[in-house]
């Protein structure tokens, strides 16, 4: 016997499945939803659409923006000559958050994970070597500390050092298996800083 109507229990269903949503998280949320007025359920389902209809990638760094090209590779007083490699959108927030990283971003959406099956071609990397055809000096490798973000920093530096770029990667004090968008800006900038060259 189903507990709930067939209408509740496929909207639990699709809420249990976002990530960091348990089942018990998905009932109250489905139970706050329908307890919401309707227009706020309205706006809620349109600012998703809305965000899903017009959130794409930004044609040179590939992070998520609303724009062809994102407000950081549009201007002018950027340094785009140093390249911060970064696993996703979020983590591009985290160091602009600091406010003082002044190059450009590429975004790779993902590393590589052999256990996963997530390999070079899955992720924005080909796309990054691509933008070295032009007058970069450095490429900073910010990849989080887990194997996954190791493993793609050493195939990156493998890949483009014989480019005669300059590779660097962010130094520790980034707690191993850490994600950088839940490191304080004082950490993130001393990695920053006290990055090394490969
Ligand atoms: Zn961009």
């Amino acid at each position: 016997m189903e507990l709930y109507s067939g209408h509740i229990n496929k909207l639990i269903e699709e809420l249990a499945a976002l990530p960091g949503i348990g089942s018990k998280s998905a009932q109250r949320l489905a139970f706050h939803l329908i307890n919401m007025p309707a227009d706020k359920v309205k706006r809620l389902a349109s600012v998703i659409v809305d965000a899903k209809e017009n959130v794409r990638y930004c044609k040179e760094c590939f992070t998520l923006t609303d724009k062809e090209i994102c407000p950081v590779c549009a201007n002018a007083k950027r340094n785009h000559a140093q390249i911060m490699v970064v696993e996703n959108t979020r983590d591009l927030a985290a160091y602009e958050k600091t406010g003082k990283y002044d190059g450009v971003y590429h975004v790779l959406h993902g590393a590589i994970s052999p256990m996963l099956g997530i390999g070079p071609g899955d992720i924005k990397l080909k796309e990054l070597v691509s933008r070295l055809e032009g007058e970069v000096e450095e490429v900073i490798i910010a990849t989080n500390s887990s194997l996954e973000g190791e493993t793609t920093a050493m195939y990156i530096s493998k890949l483009i050092k014989p480019m005669g770029v300059k590779v660097t990667r962010i130094a520790s004090g980034v707690p191993v298996g850490g994600d950088l968008e839940y490191i304080d800006e004082v950490t993130l900038l001393r990695a920053l800083e006290g990055r090394v060259e490969l």
